[in-house]
């Protein structure tokens, strides 16, 4: 027996906001009238976390699992765990921060009954720092320009995928990816809707500048060649130019004799060329860093643990026969 949902939420170092996330998490679910799990992933929290999921696991074992992951693997790769653990029609994702309202669920939900494989969502007026949201827009414009995925908010995790979605996912190897970009590729019936967002309920962001960037590498990198492109294209233009600058310098030197004036225009042209030469550089090193973390196939997470109660598949079975009377409310008695 397979619930209808199942809601996944990567957990680093949150014990402070946990409670309060149970404390609305559970009652939106349960207002659902659904058949759910809720699936915890603690990423290598180094706080109490996992034993605040432990308590909630031993409060709700009927509709709760909780994945510990051996050590910090990164917010995607943690929901890339949870996926493969998942059992759920629907594949709810969501922040364990409360920035992602739960009560928003019911409507992720409601846009797959309609027919939707995969819902995006927009964050209609965003709490978050203002750097965060500058580099968000940049970032969301550099993506649309450079790869075939259209997301309007890409930032945003609470996201709802349909299982045959979930399925494909599950099928990928590669090492570094940005879960909601790789569903996207799979998705037949994409849509959007627009979701409330809040300010951290406790604590503070799990990201830096640094973590940020790393990850819009994995954007750009994991789903677009176009960066390589552009530096094989520049690179010949520029090749090109620089030494019809040599021939011309060549000539000059041949008809006038050595210039001297000229010599630091001459440094100036080169330290342009070292400079394109170096970011170039750059740009293949992450691709064929990609490439080498492939190659080497790795395990992308380990799972040190898994808490889950043998019974909840019978449990959930069980509360859905107990709600069988519900389906047919409205029907004379
Ligand atoms: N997270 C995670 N692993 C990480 C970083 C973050 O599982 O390495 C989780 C974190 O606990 C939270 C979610 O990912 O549930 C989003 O993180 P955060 O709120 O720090 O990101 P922000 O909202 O600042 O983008
Ligand atoms: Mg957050």
């Amino acid at each position: 027996m397979t619930p209808d949902v199942t809601v996944v939420i990567p957990v680093y170092n949150e014990e402070e906001g946990l409670q309060q996330l149970f404390d609305r998490l559970y009652p939106a679910l349960d207002a659902l009238g659904r058949s759910y799990e809720v699936l915890f992933v603690d990423d290598g929290s180094s706080d109490r976390s996992v034993a605040v999921l432990r308590g909630q696991f031993e409060k709700r074992p009927d509709v709760t699992r909780v994945v510990v992951l051996a050590r910090n693997a990164g917010q995607h790769m943690a929901i890339l765990a949870a996926f493969a653990q998942s059992r759920g029609r629907y594949v709810i994702t969501l922040d364990a921060d409360l920035q992602n309202p739960p009560e928003e669920i019911a409507r992720i939900v409601a846009a797959m009954d309609a027919g939707a494989d995969y819902v995006g969502t927009v964050r209609v007026s965003r709490h978050d720092v203002m750097w965060r949201k500058a580099a968000s827009r940049l970032m969301n414009r550099v993506r649309e320009g450079t790869t075939s995925i259209r997301i309007t908010d890409q930032g945003c995790m609470l996201r709802g995928y349909d299982r045959s979605v979930i399925d494909a996912v599950n099928h990928c190897t590669e090492v570094s990816t940005y879960v909601p970009a790789l569903a996207y590729t799979f998705a037949r019936r994409p849509i959007e809707i627009e979701v409330a967002h809040a300010d951290r309920a406790a604590g503070h962001s799990k990201y830096s500048l640094y973590r940020l960037i790393r990850l819009n590498f994995d954007l750009m990198t994991g789903f677009s060649v176009a960066p390589l492109q552009f530096f094989s294209m520049a690179g010949g233009v520029i090749a090109l130019t620089s030494l019809l600058l040599v021939v011309y310098l060549l000539i000059r030197r041949l008809l006038l004799g050595p210039e001297v004036e000229g010599v630091f225009t001459l440094f100036a042209v080169a330290f342009f060329l070292i400079g394109v030469t170096l970011l170039g550089l750059g740009v293949v090193g992450e691709y064929v860093g990609r490439i080498y973390e492939q190659v080497r196939q790795r395990p992308r997470y380990t799972i040190a643990a898994v808490l889950e109660d043998p019974e909840a598949e019978a449990g959930i079975a069980a509360r859905l026969a107990s709600r069988q009377p519900a389906h047919v409310a409205g029907a004379p008695e």
